[in-house]
């Protein structure tokens, strides 16, 4: 435990070792790496607390704490989960997978570095990056989204973690 609360940006240089946390694509649980759990290999797959989404890992940094917004992008650039939380700000999973990131969101900085920034992430990239977008179709969904974006996995993919960003 550190006291240092969360810091914007990305570090200049990457530290040896990344703090790692495991979450649920579903409902966003996370759970210590798995380094300090009693759990055999391959019976921690499916988060234990809603028995539906897949348990993945993270840089601990992007990862604020259970309930998060995230989405899952392949290293194709598809959409692999939502999250329950994400669901109000991109729309519903079952809508979205399979399915371009581009058809649930557009950046702000440019669609072209959006679609960088995940490639990296989902090729093992250790930065941690930040994008402002918006989603697509708006209808009722908040008009402008913060995302940190990191790698995930295994498999390797790329992890938004997505707030509200405010005015
Ligand atoms: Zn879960």
């Amino acid at each position: 435990m550190t006291g240092i609360a969360q810091i914007p940006g990305v570090r200049p240089a990457s530290p040896p070792r990344v703090e790692r946390t495991r979450f649920c694509t579903r409902c966003a649980a996370t759970a210590e790496d798995p380094d300090g759990q009693a759990v055999p290999f391959g019976f921690d797959r499916v988060c234990g607390r809603c028995g539906m989404g897949v348990m993945l890992t993270a840089p601990r940094q992007v990862l604020s704490g259970t309930g998060a917004a995230i989405v899952v992008v392949t290293r194709e650039g598809r959409v692999s989960a939502v999250s329950e939380a994400a669901e109000p700000l991109v729309g519903e999973e079952a809508g979205l997978l399979g399915m371009p990131i581009g058809s649930a969101v557009t950046s702000e900085e440019g669609d072209d570095r959006l679609v960088r920034q995940l490639a990296r992430a989902a090729g093992g990239g250790r930065e941690v990056t930040e994008a402002s977008l918006a989603p697509v179709p708006q209808g009722s969904r908040p008009a402008r989204l913060r995302a940190r974006i990191s790698s995930c996995g295994p498999p390797r993919a790329a992890l938004l973690v997505l707030e509200r960003a405010s005015g």
